[in-house]
């Protein structure tokens, strides 16, 4: 299984969630918020081969920590992977969207000149900004839009635009979520959390909690769940087989899937 999105920083005991992951075999996507935090964030994996750290510069923080897109691009070169980054547009946060469009598309422009990465995508009320920035980018690298909340026209906009979709329990839970997720493009779907932040059963969501997701993907499509984790499966080879990034230092998740 894979948890294509989750803040392994944020755990109160970080370390037991990546022994727990380990004995687990899951994949793992630990995303992070600030550049400051990518280098302790990627010791808490240790040694492991299936979890990998992105580098992120959340759009809620961009306003406080756009100095530190400087060190964001000295460490570009060491990460594959590049998240959470994007775009929100709550309404009342207003005074901080130019810092979070600068931000972005900074780390667009970085991505694109370095060869591109694979990117977690943040996108809350801000979906045909964040694909607006994508199209000025072409090649940023493959975005992969995590927790989309989208309308039917822009879940088709982003598909046409070669973006993939992570999709965590909660964004199954309501039938407007079902709707989007039935209509996204079977191969590029893969499964997240958003943990500690997203709750499942009034705690924080933890990585085998997209078990969840899984069964959810199950009864839309109308298959196994086993069939369902392969099709994931052979998504997620086929994403991180890509040549998107790969010239970064800190490629691969292994040796039986090079995450
Ligand atoms: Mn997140």
């Amino acid at each position: 299984m894979i948890d294509f999105h989750c803040h392994v920083d944020l755990y109160p005991n970080p370390d037991e969630l990546v022994q727990r992951c380990e004995r687990a075999g899951l994949y793992v996507l630990s995303v992070t918020t600030v550049p400051s935090a990518w280098r302790g964030t990627k010791a808490l994996s240790g040694t492991s081969k299936r979890i990998r750290t992105a580098l992120g510069l959340h759009p809620e923080l961009a306003h406080e920590r756009e100095s530190e897109l400087g060190l964001f691009d000295e460490l570009l070169p060491e990460a594959r992977y590049v998240g959470e980054i994007g775009l929100d547009r709550m309404p009342g946060t207003e005074s901080r969207w130019p810092a979070q469009s600068r931000v972005f598309r900074h780390i667009l422009a970085s991505c694109q000149r370095d060869g591109g990465r694979i990117m977690s995508i943040h996108s809350r009320r801000a979906i045909d900004a964040v694909l607006d920035e994508l199209e000025s980018f072409p090649r940023a690298g493959t975005p992969v839009l995590h927790w989309f909340s989208g309308s039917q026209t822009q879940l088709k906009r982003a598909a046409d635009l070669g973006c993939w979709f992570s999709v965590g329990p909660a964004m199954v839970r309501g039938r407007r979520g079902r709707e989007l997720v039935a209509r996204m493009p079977r191969a590029r779907v893969l499964t997240e959390t958003d943990g500690p932040f997203a709750q499942m059963d009034a705690r924080a969501a933890q990585p085998s909690d997209v078990s969840a997701a899984l069964r959810n993907l199950a009864d839309l499509w109308s298959l196994s769940v086993a069939d369902v984790n392969n099709i994931l499966m052979g998504n997620f080879r086929k994403l991180i087989s890509s040549a998107v990034g790969s010239g970064a230092q800190s490629s691969y998740f292994g040796d039986e899937v090079r995450f």
